[in-house]
């Protein structure tokens, strides 16, 4: 596996640095990873607050490497992203979520809904249209099964025509939910001129909103504000009881972490789900 890296070697500049080396090789490893089907999804729950029910769950890319074993998607991602391989990852990850949410469908009561992040570029460059057409078809998983997690900073680029896409997206029937809310910028506008229909807060700051009196404000004013609007609200990065408790009593809906559970394979949350569902 190491011959690609070997023949390129000849291009390198001394002054490139080792950072970009690094970018460089493992750009060319995501290529063979990709070839290889090194790339799948791995899944998190997501818990509702007022019952401890998992109501759903998030797709997150994982990596894995016959010799460097898990690669997290906070090294990848960023140059996926760059060198374009995210709309073939995207596209996997797609796939993975609806296969997984059809299952999912079988053994829950209600119904169950899985997210997927997407990148700025898949939006702007990859026929999402398409993509979710096909996914949803292929698959048998319904719309509504289906949920985006998108960034703040993509509704700032873009605006008229990323207002019509995703109004087409949720004109399907998909949820779509601002991910890392809180973290890019104050300008809200965007919020009423979207069709968005939950905010997830971001782990920065739940993980110590019970230590840090600031951060409990925000918070708090987070969730009033988004209760006022009428959309839904998740917490991510839940890692302990107290801050459970203290967003139930915040009438946060859902809450995502460690607390609940890590990412796993499909089948072992899968299990999980039976497991409460038989209960
Ligand atoms: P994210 O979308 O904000 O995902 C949440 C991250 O927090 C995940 O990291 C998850 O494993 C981690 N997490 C969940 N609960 C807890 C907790 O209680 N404590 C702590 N400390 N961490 C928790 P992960 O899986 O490493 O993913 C990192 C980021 O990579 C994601 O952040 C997302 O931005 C990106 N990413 C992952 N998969 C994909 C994908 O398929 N497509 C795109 N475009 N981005 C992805
Ligand atoms: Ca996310
Ligand atoms: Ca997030
Ligand atoms: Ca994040």
């Amino acid at each position: 596996a190491k011959e690609a890296g070997g023949g390129c070697s000849a291009h390198y500049l001394p002054e490139m640095g080792a950072k970009a080396e690094k970018v460089f090789e493992l750009e060319t490893m995501i290529k063979e990873g990709l070839l290889a089907k090194q790339f799948t999804a791995y899944f998190q729950a997501k818990v509702e607050l007022s019952t401890g029910k998992i109501t759903g769950a998030e797709a997150l890319c994982r990596w894995i490497h016959p010799e460097k074993g898990i690669i997290s998607p906070a090294e990848f991602i960023p140059i996926a992203e760059k060198t374009g391989h995210i709309l073939e990852i995207g596209d996997m990850m797609m796939k993975q979520a609806c296969q997984f949410a059809v299952e999912c469908n079988k053994v829950s009561k209600e119904p169950f809904v899985v997210a997927v992040n997407v990148s700025a570029k898949q939006l702007v460059y990859g026929r999402m249209l398409t993509t979710l057409g096909k996914c949803l078809q292929e698959t048998g998983c319904r719309a509504s099964w289906l949920e985006l997690e998108i960034t703040e900073s993509l509704l700032l680029s873009e605006t008229d025509d990323m207002v019509e896409l995703l109004e087409r997206i949720a004109n399907l029937g998909i949820l779509i939910t601002i991910d890392d809310f809180g973290t890019g910028y104050s300008a809200m506008s965007y919020l009423s001129r979207f069709p968005i229909k939950c905010l997830k807060i971001d782990q920065s700051f739940i993980r110590d909103m019970c230590s840090d009196g600031q951060k409990r404000v925000l918070v708090t004013a987070i969730l009033a504000m988004a209760n006022g609007l009428g959309l839904k609200t998740v917490a991510e990065g839940v890692e302990d009881e107290q801050v459970s408790a203290e967003l139930a009593n915040l009438k946060c809906d859902f809450g995502q972490g460690y607390l609940w559970h890590r990412p796993s394979c499909p089948e072992e949350l899968l299990s999980q789900i039976k497991l409460t569902e038989a209960a």
